[in-house]
């Protein structure tokens, strides 16, 4: 089986996570993709952070007719700091060695992985597929930073479009639809009494305005 991982703090969930996934699904050809909303974020202190469970039924009733796309829990019930690796660690436990894990993430969140605990070992355990938020991201760039932050030695395969390593998972650049979506964005939204119709799935306006969310 071919899974996606995509975490985040989906703070809210809106329609860009939905879109990017769908798009990444078909491309790479995998069977499903997991939606795991962290708990404690470790990276994101002092935002307006939504309940877990508020998060996550937003997650369970946005994917509730998607194909293949499918909620996890698997952060907002262990306890401490979500971390990546023991994400990981937990998934490959629960689906077995013939599983091969493709963790998904936007631009922003792949240049920010120096930050993260054992970041190395998640470049080992799983392959890497970057969206580009703004544009696109130039090899170059990617390059770049996989030398000085991850290990040297990576090379760019024009035809499988990845770079390759002879140690650690491949990482490829899955250009997604471009779409001008933040958490953020819809947060402000919401505090400044705007629509947000559209920007969001209607589950999750639902829930927002039935819980008083981010006023
Ligand atoms: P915030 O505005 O609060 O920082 P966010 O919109 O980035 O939130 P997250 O829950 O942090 O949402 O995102 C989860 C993952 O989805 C991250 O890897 C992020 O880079 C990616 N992502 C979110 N929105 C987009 C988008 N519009 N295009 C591509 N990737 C996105």
């Amino acid at each position: 089986m071919k899974a996606g991982l995509f975490g985040g703090t989906f703070n809210p969930l809106h329609t860009a996570h939905i879109q990017i996934a769908d798009h990444v699904k078909h491309h790479l050809g995998l069977d499903k993709i997991f939606f795991f909303p962290s708990a404690t974020p470790p990276h994101k202190p002092g935002i307006d952070l939504a309940p877990a469970q508020d998060r996550y039924d937003m997650v369970v009733q946005s994917l509730a007719h998607k194909d293949g796309l499918v909620p996890s829990d698997i952060e907002i019930t262990r306890k401490g700091p979500s971390y990546t690796i023991d994400t990981i660690d937990a998934f490959r436990r629960r689906c077995g060695q013939s599983c091969r894990f493709y963790l998904l993430m936007g631009s922003d969140a792949f240049f920010d992985t120096p930050s993260w605990k054992r970041q190395t070992d998640i470049f080992a355990a799983v392959s890497i597929v970057v969206m580009p938020r703004q544009g696109t991201v130039p090899h170059t760039d990617i390059q770049s930073f996989l030398d000085e932050h991850i290990a040297k030695g990576y090379t760019w395969h024009q035809e499988e479009r990845q770079f390759v390593h002879d140690r650690l998972k491949p990482v490829r650049v899955c250009p997604v639809p471009l779409i001008d979506i933040s958490s953020t964005l819809i947060r402000s939204r919401v505090k400044q009494h705007l629509s947000i119709k559209g920007l969001v799935p209607a589950p999750v306006e639902k829930i927002i305005r039935e819980r008083n969310l981010y006023l």
